[in-house]
Protein backbone atom coordinates (compact mmCIF):
# COMPACT_ATOMS: atom_id res chain seq x y z
CA UNK A 1 0.00 0.00 0.00
CA UNK A 2 3.05 2.16 0.96
CA UNK A 3 4.52 1.44 -2.29
CA UNK A 4 1.35 2.28 -4.49
CA UNK A 5 1.04 5.88 -2.33
CA UNK A 6 4.80 6.97 -3.13
CA UNK A 7 3.82 5.91 -7.16
CA UNK A 8 0.83 7.79 -6.91
CA UNK A 9 3.05 10.72 -5.76
CA UNK A 10 5.57 9.96 -8.32
CA UNK A 11 2.79 10.45 -10.97
CA UNK A 12 1.97 13.58 -9.57
CA UNK A 13 5.19 14.95 -9.40
CA UNK A 14 6.10 13.35 -12.90
CA UNK A 15 2.75 14.94 -14.32
CA UNK A 16 3.50 18.71 -12.41
CA UNK A 17 7.02 19.11 -13.51
CA UNK A 18 6.06 18.06 -17.39
CA UNK A 19 2.76 20.84 -17.07
CA UNK A 20 5.46 23.38 -14.98
CA UNK A 21 7.96 22.70 -18.00
CA UNK A 22 5.29 23.48 -20.52
CA UNK A 23 3.57 26.53 -18.84
CA UNK A 24 7.43 27.62 -18.65
CA UNK A 25 8.27 27.42 -22.35
CA UNK A 26 5.12 28.30 -23.28
CA UNK A 27 4.84 31.05 -21.15
CA UNK A 28 0.82 30.77 -20.60
CA UNK A 29 -1.07 28.64 -17.31
CA UNK A 30 -3.03 26.38 -19.43
CA UNK A 31 -1.10 22.99 -19.38
CA UNK A 32 -1.03 23.45 -15.48
CA UNK A 33 -4.86 23.44 -15.42
CA UNK A 34 -5.24 20.91 -18.57
CA UNK A 35 -2.64 18.83 -16.60
CA UNK A 36 -4.61 19.05 -13.07
CA UNK A 37 -8.13 18.98 -14.90
CA UNK A 38 -7.17 15.62 -16.58
CA UNK A 39 -6.08 14.15 -12.90
CA UNK A 40 -9.15 15.19 -11.45
CA UNK A 41 -11.36 13.32 -14.72
CA UNK A 42 -9.50 10.55 -14.08
CA UNK A 43 -10.31 10.14 -10.61
CA UNK A 44 -13.82 10.94 -11.07
CA UNK A 45 -13.88 8.42 -13.66
CA UNK A 46 -12.09 5.70 -11.13
CA UNK A 47 -15.03 7.27 -8.58
CA UNK A 48 -17.97 6.46 -10.78
CA UNK A 49 -16.68 2.80 -11.98
CA UNK A 50 -15.78 1.93 -8.46
CA UNK A 51 -19.46 3.28 -7.10
CA UNK A 52 -21.36 1.62 -10.11
CA UNK A 53 -19.74 -1.21 -9.44
CA UNK A 54 -20.22 -1.35 -5.35
CA UNK A 55 -24.21 -0.65 -6.35
CA UNK A 56 -24.75 -3.57 -8.86
CA UNK A 57 -27.03 -6.01 -7.72
CA UNK A 58 -24.86 -9.01 -9.16
CA UNK A 59 -21.39 -9.40 -7.88
CA UNK A 60 -19.23 -9.44 -10.75
CA UNK A 61 -15.55 -9.01 -11.26
CA UNK A 62 -14.14 -5.63 -10.52
CA UNK A 63 -12.97 -3.49 -13.29
CA UNK A 64 -9.55 -3.55 -14.59
CA UNK A 65 -7.62 -0.38 -12.88
CA UNK A 66 -3.97 0.48 -11.90
CA UNK A 67 -2.26 2.07 -9.22
CA UNK A 68 -3.97 2.91 -5.67
CA UNK A 69 -7.20 2.30 -7.33
CA UNK A 70 -6.54 -1.04 -8.96
CA UNK A 71 -4.92 -2.15 -4.76
CA UNK A 72 -8.34 -0.19 -3.64
CA UNK A 73 -10.50 -3.02 -6.00
CA UNK A 74 -8.04 -5.83 -4.82
CA UNK A 75 -8.53 -5.00 -0.97
CA UNK A 76 -12.51 -4.51 -1.71
CA UNK A 77 -12.63 -7.95 -3.69
CA UNK A 78 -10.54 -9.56 -0.89
CA UNK A 79 -13.12 -8.30 1.72
CA UNK A 80 -16.50 -9.26 -0.15
CA UNK A 81 -14.75 -12.56 -0.67
CA UNK A 82 -14.68 -13.00 3.43
CA UNK A 83 -17.82 -11.57 4.18
CA UNK A 84 -19.44 -14.22 1.63
CA UNK A 85 -17.56 -17.14 3.49
CA UNK A 86 -18.60 -15.67 6.55
CA UNK A 87 -22.20 -15.36 5.41
CA UNK A 88 -22.62 -19.02 3.31
CA UNK A 89 -20.95 -20.15 7.14
CA UNK A 90 -23.49 -18.86 9.25
CA UNK A 91 -26.61 -19.66 6.67
CA UNK A 92 -24.74 -23.30 6.97
CA UNK A 93 -25.13 -23.31 10.82
CA UNK A 94 -28.55 -22.31 10.68
CA UNK A 95 -29.78 -24.26 8.12
CA UNK A 96 -27.98 -27.16 10.40
CA UNK A 97 -29.75 -25.73 13.23
CA UNK A 98 -32.99 -25.62 11.27
CA UNK A 99 -32.56 -29.00 10.69
CA UNK A 100 -31.67 -30.52 13.90
CA UNK A 101 -34.23 -28.86 15.41
CA UNK A 102 -37.34 -29.95 12.86
CA UNK A 103 -36.09 -33.73 13.40
CA UNK A 104 -36.95 -33.29 16.94
CA UNK A 105 -39.65 -35.23 18.52
CA UNK A 106 -40.70 -32.56 20.77
CA UNK A 107 -42.47 -29.63 19.45
CA UNK A 108 -40.32 -26.14 19.66
CA UNK A 109 -41.90 -23.12 19.72
CA UNK A 110 -40.15 -19.40 20.24
CA UNK A 111 -42.50 -16.78 21.70
CA UNK A 112 -41.30 -12.83 21.97
CA UNK A 113 -42.72 -10.62 24.72
CA UNK A 114 -45.78 -10.14 23.59
CA UNK A 115 -46.58 -13.90 23.27
CA UNK A 116 -45.99 -13.65 19.64
CA UNK A 117 -45.05 -17.31 18.12
CA UNK A 118 -41.58 -15.93 16.54
CA UNK A 119 -40.73 -19.68 15.84
CA UNK A 120 -42.23 -23.52 15.27
CA UNK A 121 -40.36 -26.53 14.03
CA UNK A 122 -42.54 -29.35 12.06
CA UNK A 123 -43.35 -31.05 15.20
CA UNK A 124 -45.70 -27.99 16.16
CA UNK A 125 -47.49 -28.14 12.87
CA UNK A 126 -48.12 -31.99 13.84
CA UNK A 127 -48.81 -31.53 17.15
CA UNK A 128 -50.58 -28.33 17.27
CA UNK A 129 -51.58 -28.11 14.10
CA UNK A 130 -49.80 -24.38 13.35
CA UNK A 131 -49.44 -23.04 9.55
CA UNK A 132 -46.29 -21.20 8.38
CA UNK A 133 -48.20 -19.25 6.33
CA UNK A 134 -51.37 -17.95 8.78
CA UNK A 135 -49.72 -18.53 12.62
CA UNK A 136 -46.28 -17.06 12.45
CA UNK A 137 -46.47 -13.96 14.68
CA UNK A 138 -49.81 -14.63 15.69
CA UNK A 139 -50.62 -14.41 19.26
CA UNK A 140 -49.57 -18.14 20.93
CA UNK A 141 -52.78 -17.92 23.44
CA UNK A 142 -55.12 -17.12 20.51
CA UNK A 143 -54.10 -19.85 18.56
CA UNK A 144 -54.27 -22.40 21.62
CA UNK A 145 -57.45 -21.23 23.59
CA UNK A 146 -57.45 -22.66 26.50
CA UNK A 147 -57.50 -20.87 29.74
CA UNK A 148 -54.72 -22.76 31.55
CA UNK A 149 -51.89 -22.27 29.20
CA UNK A 150 -53.17 -18.82 29.15
CA UNK A 151 -53.06 -18.65 33.04
CA UNK A 152 -49.58 -20.62 33.10
CA UNK A 153 -48.07 -18.35 31.06
CA UNK A 154 -49.14 -15.23 32.52
CA UNK A 155 -47.73 -16.62 36.06
CA UNK A 156 -44.79 -17.27 34.56
CA UNK A 157 -44.16 -19.87 37.18
CA UNK A 158 -42.18 -22.67 34.48
CA UNK A 159 -40.98 -24.95 37.30
CA UNK A 160 -43.86 -27.80 36.88
CA UNK A 161 -44.50 -28.49 32.99
CA UNK A 162 -48.24 -27.80 32.25
CA UNK A 163 -50.58 -30.91 30.60
CA UNK A 164 -52.99 -30.03 27.86
CA UNK A 165 -55.12 -32.21 25.38
CA UNK A 166 -53.70 -31.20 22.16
CA UNK A 167 -55.89 -28.66 20.23
CA UNK A 168 -55.72 -31.02 17.37
CA UNK A 169 -56.60 -34.09 18.58
CA UNK A 170 -57.85 -34.66 22.85
CA UNK A 171 -56.35 -38.24 22.61
CA UNK A 172 -52.93 -36.83 22.78
CA UNK A 173 -51.20 -35.69 25.75
CA UNK A 174 -49.14 -32.88 25.35
CA UNK A 175 -46.41 -31.22 27.93
CA UNK A 176 -45.46 -27.61 28.03
CA UNK A 177 -41.85 -26.97 29.48
CA UNK A 178 -40.77 -23.32 29.15
CA UNK A 179 -37.62 -22.12 29.03
CA UNK A 180 -37.21 -17.81 29.52
CA UNK A 181 -34.63 -16.41 28.04
CA UNK A 182 -33.66 -12.52 27.31
CA UNK A 183 -36.31 -9.90 28.15
CA UNK A 184 -39.44 -11.53 28.00
CA UNK A 185 -38.69 -14.00 25.35
CA UNK A 186 -39.81 -17.69 26.19
CA UNK A 187 -38.76 -20.97 24.35
CA UNK A 188 -41.40 -23.96 24.83
CA UNK A 189 -40.95 -27.29 24.49
CA UNK A 190 -43.84 -29.55 23.89
CA UNK A 191 -43.97 -33.13 24.45
CA UNK A 192 -46.35 -36.25 24.02
CA UNK A 193 -46.82 -37.57 26.94
CA UNK A 194 -49.91 -39.70 25.47
CA UNK A 195 -48.29 -43.10 26.55
CA UNK A 196 -46.69 -42.02 29.99
CA UNK A 197 -50.11 -40.49 30.78
CA UNK A 198 -52.13 -43.69 29.77
CA UNK A 199 -49.67 -45.93 31.83
CA UNK A 200 -49.78 -43.74 34.85
CA UNK A 201 -53.99 -43.52 34.63
CA UNK A 202 -53.19 -47.57 33.89
CA UNK A 203 -51.60 -47.24 37.64
CA UNK A 204 -54.16 -45.61 39.47
CA UNK A 205 -56.41 -47.75 38.39
CA UNK A 206 -54.98 -50.69 39.14
CA UNK A 207 -53.99 -49.42 42.66
CA UNK A 208 -57.57 -48.18 43.08
CA UNK A 209 -59.17 -51.35 42.05
CA UNK A 210 -56.75 -53.60 43.95
CA UNK A 211 -57.80 -51.67 46.85
CA UNK A 212 -61.41 -51.54 46.60
CA UNK A 213 -61.22 -55.50 46.04
CA UNK A 214 -59.47 -55.80 48.95
CA UNK A 215 -61.73 -53.77 51.60
CA UNK A 216 -64.58 -56.31 51.71
CA UNK A 217 -62.58 -59.87 52.15
CA UNK A 218 -60.61 -57.30 54.45
CA UNK A 219 -64.18 -56.72 56.05
CA UNK A 220 -65.07 -60.12 56.12
CA UNK A 221 -62.12 -61.27 57.60
CA UNK A 222 -61.75 -59.23 60.53
CA UNK A 223 -65.61 -59.38 61.80
CA UNK A 224 -64.31 -63.57 62.14
CA UNK A 225 -61.30 -62.67 63.62
CA UNK A 226 -63.34 -60.71 66.19
CA UNK A 227 -66.00 -63.23 66.87
CA UNK A 228 -63.13 -65.63 67.46
CA UNK A 229 -61.14 -63.87 70.07
CA UNK A 230 -64.69 -63.52 71.62
CA UNK A 231 -65.09 -66.84 71.98
CA UNK A 232 -61.73 -68.75 71.96
CA UNK A 233 -61.03 -69.20 75.87
CA UNK A 234 -58.29 -67.39 77.70
CA UNK A 235 -56.29 -70.81 78.62
CA UNK A 236 -55.79 -71.39 74.95
CA UNK A 237 -53.05 -68.92 75.47
CA UNK A 238 -51.34 -69.68 71.77
CA UNK A 239 -54.14 -69.48 69.90
CA UNK A 240 -55.23 -66.02 70.99
CA UNK A 241 -51.78 -65.28 70.71
CA UNK A 242 -51.88 -65.75 67.06
CA UNK A 243 -55.71 -64.81 66.77
CA UNK A 244 -54.53 -61.65 68.16
CA UNK A 245 -51.62 -61.07 65.66
CA UNK A 246 -53.92 -62.04 62.46
CA UNK A 247 -56.44 -59.06 64.02
CA UNK A 248 -53.34 -57.10 64.27
CA UNK A 249 -52.24 -57.18 60.65
CA UNK A 250 -55.29 -57.29 59.14
CA UNK A 251 -56.19 -53.84 61.14
CA UNK A 252 -52.98 -52.86 59.86
CA UNK A 253 -53.69 -54.18 55.96
CA UNK A 254 -57.06 -52.12 56.74
CA UNK A 255 -55.27 -48.91 56.77
CA UNK A 256 -52.91 -49.63 54.28
CA UNK A 257 -56.12 -50.08 52.08
CA UNK A 258 -57.53 -47.17 53.44
CA UNK A 259 -55.00 -44.87 52.80
CA UNK A 260 -54.04 -46.34 48.90
CA UNK A 261 -57.79 -45.42 48.49
CA UNK A 262 -57.20 -42.20 49.82
CA UNK A 263 -54.19 -40.97 47.55
CA UNK A 264 -56.33 -42.69 44.53
CA UNK A 265 -59.16 -40.14 45.28
CA UNK A 266 -56.38 -37.34 45.95
CA UNK A 267 -55.04 -38.35 42.61
CA UNK A 268 -57.82 -38.75 40.65
CA UNK A 269 -60.71 -36.41 41.33
CA UNK A 270 -60.67 -32.50 40.60
CA UNK A 271 -59.78 -30.67 44.03
CA UNK A 272 -63.47 -28.78 43.56
CA UNK A 273 -64.29 -29.40 47.31
CA UNK A 274 -61.07 -27.56 48.56
CA UNK A 275 -63.45 -23.83 49.18
CA UNK A 276 -65.05 -24.02 52.09
CA UNK A 277 -63.94 -21.86 55.22
CA UNK A 278 -62.55 -24.37 58.13
CA UNK A 279 -62.85 -23.07 61.53
CA UNK A 280 -59.54 -24.23 63.26
CA UNK A 281 -59.39 -23.92 66.40
CA UNK A 282 -62.12 -26.36 67.41
CA UNK A 283 -60.89 -28.98 65.21
CA UNK A 284 -56.96 -28.53 66.46
CA UNK A 285 -58.66 -28.96 70.15
CA UNK A 286 -60.49 -32.35 69.02
CA UNK A 287 -57.09 -33.93 66.91
CA UNK A 288 -54.94 -33.16 70.55
CA UNK A 289 -57.33 -35.05 72.15
CA UNK A 290 -57.23 -37.62 69.95
CA UNK A 291 -53.19 -37.35 69.85
CA UNK A 292 -53.10 -37.64 73.83
CA UNK A 293 -55.21 -40.85 72.97
CA UNK A 294 -52.89 -42.58 70.83
CA UNK A 295 -49.60 -41.22 72.55
CA UNK A 296 -51.27 -43.52 75.71
CA UNK A 297 -48.58 -44.40 78.47
CA UNK A 298 -45.98 -42.54 76.42
CA UNK A 299 -48.02 -39.79 78.19
CA UNK A 300 -46.50 -36.92 75.91
CA UNK A 301 -47.18 -33.32 76.38
CA UNK A 302 -49.17 -32.17 73.81
CA UNK A 303 -49.88 -27.80 73.48
CA UNK A 304 -52.00 -26.39 70.50
CA UNK A 305 -51.71 -22.43 69.89
CA UNK A 306 -54.38 -21.06 67.21
CA UNK A 307 -56.23 -18.06 67.66
CA UNK A 308 -59.45 -18.73 68.57
CA UNK A 309 -61.08 -17.43 65.65
CA UNK A 310 -58.46 -19.13 62.95
CA UNK A 311 -60.38 -19.88 59.53
CA UNK A 312 -58.94 -21.02 56.20
CA UNK A 313 -60.39 -21.94 52.76
CA UNK A 314 -59.77 -25.76 52.08
CA UNK A 315 -61.68 -29.10 52.12
CA UNK A 316 -62.62 -29.95 55.63
CA UNK A 317 -61.99 -33.22 55.09
CA UNK A 318 -58.54 -33.08 53.49
CA UNK A 319 -56.92 -30.56 56.12
CA UNK A 320 -58.07 -32.77 58.61
CA UNK A 321 -56.50 -35.85 57.09
CA UNK A 322 -53.22 -34.18 56.34
CA UNK A 323 -52.91 -32.10 59.66
CA UNK A 324 -54.12 -35.48 62.10
CA UNK A 325 -51.27 -37.39 59.76
CA UNK A 326 -48.60 -34.98 61.18
CA UNK A 327 -49.84 -35.06 64.68
CA UNK A 328 -49.76 -38.91 64.68
CA UNK A 329 -46.44 -39.06 63.05
CA UNK A 330 -45.08 -36.62 66.09
CA UNK A 331 -46.87 -38.82 68.41
CA UNK A 332 -45.41 -41.97 66.91
CA UNK A 333 -41.92 -41.00 66.36
CA UNK A 334 -40.91 -38.89 69.65
CA UNK A 335 -40.35 -40.54 72.99
CA UNK A 336 -42.38 -40.81 75.87
CA UNK A 337 -43.07 -37.29 78.49
CA UNK A 338 -41.40 -35.52 75.08
CA UNK A 339 -43.17 -32.39 73.90
CA UNK A 340 -45.07 -32.23 70.67
CA UNK A 341 -45.98 -28.36 69.65
CA UNK A 342 -48.93 -27.84 66.98
CA UNK A 343 -49.15 -24.40 65.81
CA UNK A 344 -51.38 -22.57 63.43
CA UNK A 345 -50.53 -18.45 62.36
CA UNK A 346 -51.21 -16.22 59.62
CA UNK A 347 -48.90 -13.41 57.97
CA UNK A 348 -48.38 -11.68 55.01
CA UNK A 349 -46.97 -14.51 53.24
CA UNK A 350 -50.34 -16.87 54.23
CA UNK A 351 -50.77 -19.26 56.47
CA UNK A 352 -48.45 -21.98 58.59
CA UNK A 353 -49.81 -24.91 60.03
CA UNK A 354 -46.78 -26.76 62.10
CA UNK A 355 -46.21 -29.27 64.43
CA UNK A 356 -42.90 -30.11 66.13
CA UNK A 357 -41.94 -32.61 68.22
CA UNK A 358 -38.47 -33.20 70.48
CA UNK A 359 -38.32 -36.92 68.94
CA UNK A 360 -35.29 -38.96 66.89
CA UNK A 361 -34.84 -36.62 63.93
CA UNK A 362 -34.65 -37.38 60.54
CA UNK A 363 -31.03 -37.39 58.62
CA UNK A 364 -30.82 -34.63 56.17
CA UNK A 365 -30.19 -37.50 53.52
CA UNK A 366 -33.83 -38.74 54.11
CA UNK A 367 -35.69 -35.48 53.89
CA UNK A 368 -36.27 -34.82 49.85
CA UNK A 369 -37.76 -38.64 49.51
CA UNK A 370 -39.89 -38.35 52.82
CA UNK A 371 -43.20 -38.06 50.51
CA UNK A 372 -43.03 -40.76 48.37
CA UNK A 373 -44.93 -43.63 49.01
CA UNK A 374 -43.43 -46.46 51.32
CA UNK A 375 -40.46 -44.33 51.75
CA UNK A 376 -38.73 -45.18 55.14
CA UNK A 377 -35.66 -44.26 56.49
CA UNK A 378 -35.72 -46.71 58.87
CA UNK A 379 -37.34 -49.80 57.85
CA UNK A 380 -36.82 -51.72 61.39
CA UNK A 381 -38.05 -48.76 63.28
CA UNK A 382 -41.13 -48.66 61.08
CA UNK A 383 -42.34 -51.95 61.62
CA UNK A 384 -42.60 -50.74 65.70
CA UNK A 385 -44.85 -47.73 64.75
CA UNK A 386 -47.38 -49.86 62.67
CA UNK A 387 -47.96 -46.89 60.01
CA UNK A 388 -48.53 -47.49 56.35
CA UNK A 389 -45.91 -45.38 54.99
CA UNK A 390 -48.15 -43.28 53.06
CA UNK A 391 -48.91 -40.38 55.60
CA UNK A 392 -46.36 -38.54 54.16
CA UNK A 393 -47.41 -38.84 50.29
CA UNK A 394 -51.18 -37.85 51.46
CA UNK A 395 -49.90 -34.79 52.96
CA UNK A 396 -47.74 -33.61 50.06
CA UNK A 397 -50.82 -34.07 47.84
CA UNK A 398 -53.43 -32.40 49.97
CA UNK A 399 -50.79 -30.21 50.19
CA UNK A 400 -50.92 -29.32 46.33
CA UNK A 401 -54.61 -29.41 45.96
CA UNK A 402 -54.45 -26.10 47.96
CA UNK A 403 -52.06 -25.24 46.16
CA UNK A 404 -49.34 -24.88 49.23
CA UNK A 405 -46.27 -26.77 49.66
CA UNK A 406 -44.98 -29.08 53.05
CA UNK A 407 -41.58 -27.90 54.87
CA UNK A 408 -39.45 -30.59 56.62
CA UNK A 409 -36.99 -29.10 58.76
CA UNK A 410 -35.24 -32.06 61.17
CA UNK A 411 -32.21 -32.59 63.35
CA UNK A 412 -31.01 -35.88 64.08
CA UNK A 413 -31.28 -36.80 68.03
CA UNK A 414 -33.30 -33.39 68.08
CA UNK A 415 -36.57 -33.52 66.53
CA UNK A 416 -38.41 -32.76 64.00
CA UNK A 417 -41.15 -29.58 62.46
CA UNK A 418 -43.70 -30.37 59.64
CA UNK A 419 -44.75 -26.98 58.31
CA UNK A 420 -47.70 -26.86 55.53
CA UNK A 421 -47.70 -23.75 54.15
CA UNK A 422 -50.87 -22.20 52.50
CA UNK A 423 -51.46 -19.41 49.80
CA UNK A 424 -52.40 -16.14 50.74
CA UNK A 425 -55.78 -16.74 48.88
CA UNK A 426 -56.65 -19.52 50.95
CA UNK A 427 -57.38 -16.94 53.96
CA UNK A 428 -60.55 -15.50 54.82
CA UNK A 429 -61.14 -12.26 53.90
CA UNK A 430 -64.52 -11.59 53.49
CA UNK A 431 -67.51 -13.89 55.24
CA UNK A 432 -67.70 -17.10 53.83
CA UNK A 433 -69.56 -20.22 54.43
CA UNK A 434 -68.12 -22.19 57.48
CA UNK A 435 -67.51 -25.63 57.45
CA UNK A 436 -69.08 -27.75 60.53
CA UNK A 437 -65.65 -29.48 61.63
CA UNK A 438 -67.40 -31.14 64.92
P1 LIG B 1 -45.28 -44.03 58.21
O1 LIG B 1 -45.27 -43.13 59.39
O2 LIG B 1 -46.53 -44.76 58.08
O3 LIG B 1 -44.08 -44.87 58.08
P2 LIG B 1 -45.17 -41.58 56.69
O4 LIG B 1 -45.29 -41.33 55.23
O5 LIG B 1 -46.13 -40.87 57.59
O6 LIG B 1 -45.27 -43.14 56.89
O7 LIG B 1 -43.71 -41.22 57.15
C1 LIG B 1 -42.61 -41.69 56.38
C2 LIG B 1 -41.40 -41.81 57.26
O8 LIG B 1 -40.96 -40.51 57.66
C3 LIG B 1 -41.64 -42.54 58.55
O9 LIG B 1 -41.49 -43.93 58.37
C4 LIG B 1 -40.59 -41.96 59.47
O10 LIG B 1 -39.35 -42.66 59.31
C5 LIG B 1 -40.38 -40.56 58.95
N1 LIG B 1 -41.09 -39.59 59.82
C6 LIG B 1 -42.30 -39.05 59.61
N2 LIG B 1 -42.62 -38.18 60.56
C7 LIG B 1 -41.57 -38.17 61.43
C8 LIG B 1 -41.28 -37.46 62.64
N3 LIG B 1 -42.13 -36.59 63.19
N4 LIG B 1 -40.08 -37.69 63.24
C9 LIG B 1 -39.22 -38.57 62.70
N5 LIG B 1 -39.42 -39.26 61.56
C10 LIG B 1 -40.58 -39.06 60.93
Amino acid sequence: MKSRLASEVNRILILSGIAALAAVSLDTLWPVVIALAGYIVWHLRQLFELYSWLTQKEHTEPPDSSGLWGDLYTHLEHLFRKERRAQEELAGIIQRAQSSVNALEDAVLLIDRHGRLEYFNQTAEQFLGFRHSQDMNQVLTNLIRDPRLYNYLQQGLFREPLELASPKDDNRILQYHVTEFGPGDRLIMVRDVTRLHKLEQMRKDFVANVSHELKTPLTVLKGYLETLLGSVPDEQTRLRRALHQMDQQSSRMEALVHDLLMLSRLESSQPEGVQQAVLLHGLLQRMRDDAETLSGDKQQKISVDVPAEARLIGSPAELESAFSNLISNAVKYSPAKSEIKIRYWQDDRGAHFSVSDTGHGIDPTHIPRLTERFYRPDSSRHSETGGTGLGLAIVKHIMIRHQGKLEIKSEVGKGSTFICHFPQARLVTKPTAVAATH
